[in-house]
């Protein structure tokens, strides 16, 4: 009988901030092969699409004219080995969470540190994942996507990706163009830790002894982000709202006369990094409500939803706390969140 479009599709348990929103018409592919016989539809009925993975960086601005396409390709592959790594090629709807354990629990090292990110391995380089001191672009080999613009398959090597803090070539130029179909990963077989964020060190000092695993560093992050981030199944959110802003020396020199405690990081390029959580703190977000949304009390960066809100609503709460944040110091936040319709 072939694929078939299910109709006025609700999204609640396939978006992160628990929307009721609806989809026109809603596809879910598990293979190569459904993911081609659902473009020949979608480019039949030339209306709009929307690739979805896990809905964990997402905010419904209204409901979805047109079509949502859930990635669902699964499986791991061991591709090769090496006298110091392996080589694995995953399939772009594989939960992020599953295939960071799957490594750990194999001794494999290069994804401890990003243990717990909500999500699917397809949707991981759209914005080159990160968290305590590691990014995915570290032990990314390529990515495999399906071309709408010439309907055939590419492979990207790591430097065609345009990584960067937050972005790569599939937030950018190739938005809306390339499906992420499978994505390799080269990881280390022997532990090689990253702790250069100090408190995974500390937290790991204190429950493990040495010589530590990966799998030790995965636990220690994911207690790290129990204890700091709400849980979307508990409270609706998508992780950080805003990118944290970077700004040029001769501003960051304007904000340091204000607010000499202002927390900084220096960038390789003479820029500064200032994180976007102090600055919402700063202008009393931390912890507020308005109506059924908020700024989350321990991590006001994370916008959240107390129940029943809409996206509208959210929306313009993110406003909000863009404005006061540009009032008060002249800094603009850029949303993390991918909003649809933008
Ligand atoms: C509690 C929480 C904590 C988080 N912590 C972090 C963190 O520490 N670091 C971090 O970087 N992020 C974090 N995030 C954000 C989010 O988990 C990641 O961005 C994740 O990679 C999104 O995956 P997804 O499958 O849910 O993508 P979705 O939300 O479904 O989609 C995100 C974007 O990618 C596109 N997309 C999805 N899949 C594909 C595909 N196969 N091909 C082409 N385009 C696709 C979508 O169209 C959309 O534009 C957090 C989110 C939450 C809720």
């Amino acid at each position: 009988m072939g694929l078939q479009p299910i109709h006025n599709f609700n999204l609640r348990a396939l978006n992160t901030f628990g929307l009721d929103v609806r989809a026109e018409k809603y596809l879910k592919v598990t293979t190569e092969n459904e993911l081609e016989a659902a473009m020949a539809l979608v480019a039949l009925a030339e209306s709009p699409l929307l690739i979805l993975g896990g809905g964990s960086n997402l905010l419904f601005t209204a409901d979805v004219s047109g079509w949502v396409l859930h990635i669902a390709i699964e499986g791991i592959e061991l591709v090769s080995t090496d006298s110091d790594s392996v080589l694995l090629e995953v399939g772009a709807g594989v939960a992020w969470h599953d295939f960071v354990r799957y490594t750990v629990e194999r001794g494999w090292s290069g994804l401890e540190n990003l243990a717990l990110i909500p999500g699917t391995v397809g949707a991981s380089p759209i914005q080159n994942i990160g968290a305590y001191g590691a990014e995915i672009s570290q032990v990314l080999e390529s990515v495999t996507v399906f071309d709408r613009q010439t309907n055939a398959y590419r492979t990207f090597q790591t430097d065609g990706c345009d990584f960067g803090y937050r972005t790569s070539i599939f937030k950018q130029a190739w938005k809306g163009r390339a499906i992420i179909t499978h994505v390799r990963f080269r990881l280390s077989s022997r532990p090689r830790l990253n702790l250069s964020y100090g408190t995974v060190k500390q937290e790991l000092a204190a429950h493990f002894p040495e010589p530590w695993t990966p799998a030790n560093v995965a636990d220690t992050v994911e207690a790290i982000r129990r204890s700091k981030l709400p849980d979307p199944a508990v409270l609706g959110n998508a992780g950080s709202f805003f990118k944290n802003p970077v700004v040029t020396v001769e501003d960051f020199m304007r904000l340091v006369e204000a607010c000499p405690t202002i927390p900084n990081y220096p960038q390789s390029d003479g820029s500064v990094k200032v994180p976007a959580a102090w600055l919402i703190e700063q202008c009393g977000w931390k912890g507020k409500r308005v109506g059924n949304v908020g700024c989350h009390a321990t991590q006001p960066l994370v916008l959240v939803n107390y129940g029943g809100a809409t996206g509208a609503e959210l929306m313009a709460h993110a406003r909000a706390v863009q404005q006061s944040v540009w009032e008060r110091f002249h800094v603009r936040l850029e949303p993390e969140v991918n909003l649809y319709p933008s």
